[in-house]
């Protein structure tokens, strides 16, 4: 799909829109009623990983029809870095208590799978009864480690993608949809 309404800013930076506002529209509501069809009589405690998951996140909670807990973790990035050096850490932590409850954790983007497999041996040591996590993106052929979310909005090909709370230098996260940058905006290749 090319990319002509300028009428958004910053929209006239991206080469490809991957997916469309209306889309994501469209499969949040849907994510919600499969999400609270898992959850058929429980309180949820969801976890975002800030920042990028701040505005799906946002949307998806008022889709699921189901008692929310909410809170958030900030995980440090590794990609400054080259591609696969470095490991994320936990930079802010949680601040309710999470025992023997149902946590879902949310992210914006499964790509390497190492963030939501470290965030998720976490979560894990502090005895919840269930976790389930669910991503908007997955890049399925990036992954590095063995994970796959319970729940996927679109699973996308291997592209560097910003919008919808996905960050180039924090910039891009308020398009309302999901793209791919021109190239002469993109980063320099060990930015990955
Ligand atoms: P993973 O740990 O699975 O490799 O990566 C997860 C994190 O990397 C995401 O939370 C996101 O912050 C970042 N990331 C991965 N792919 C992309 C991408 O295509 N665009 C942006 N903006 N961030 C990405
Ligand atoms: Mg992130």
């Amino acid at each position: 799909m090319p990319a002509t309404n300028v009428v958004v800013p910053g929209i006239q930076d991206l080469e490809e829109i991957i997916v469309s506002e209306s889309m994501i529209k469209r499969r949040v509501r849907k994510l919600g009623e499969e999400i609270a069809a898992a959850y058929p009589d429980e309180e949820i405690t969801v976890v975002a990983i800030i920042n990028g998951a701040l505005l799906f996140a946002a949307d998806l909670l008022r889709e699921i029809r189901r008692p929310i807990r909410l809170d958030c973790i900030r995980v440090s990035s590794y990609r400054n870095e080259t591609r696969s050096a470095g490991k994320p850490e936990i930079v802010h932590s949680l601040t309710i208590d999470i025992a023997n409850r149902h946590v879902l954790l949310i992210d914006d983007i499964l790509d390497t799978g190492k963030t939501l497999s470290v965030v998720v041996k976490l979560i894990k040591k502090l005895n919840p009864a269930s976790v389930k996590t669910c991503v908007l993106l997955d890049k399925k052929g990036r992954r590095e480690v063995d994970f796959e979310a319970d729940f996927v909005g679109f699973p996308i090909p291997d592209q560097f993608v910003v919008g919808y709370g996905l960050d180039f230098a924090e910039r891009y996260r308020n398009l309302p949809c999901v793209g791919v940058l021109k190239p002469h905006l993109q980063n320099p290749p060990e930015w990955r």
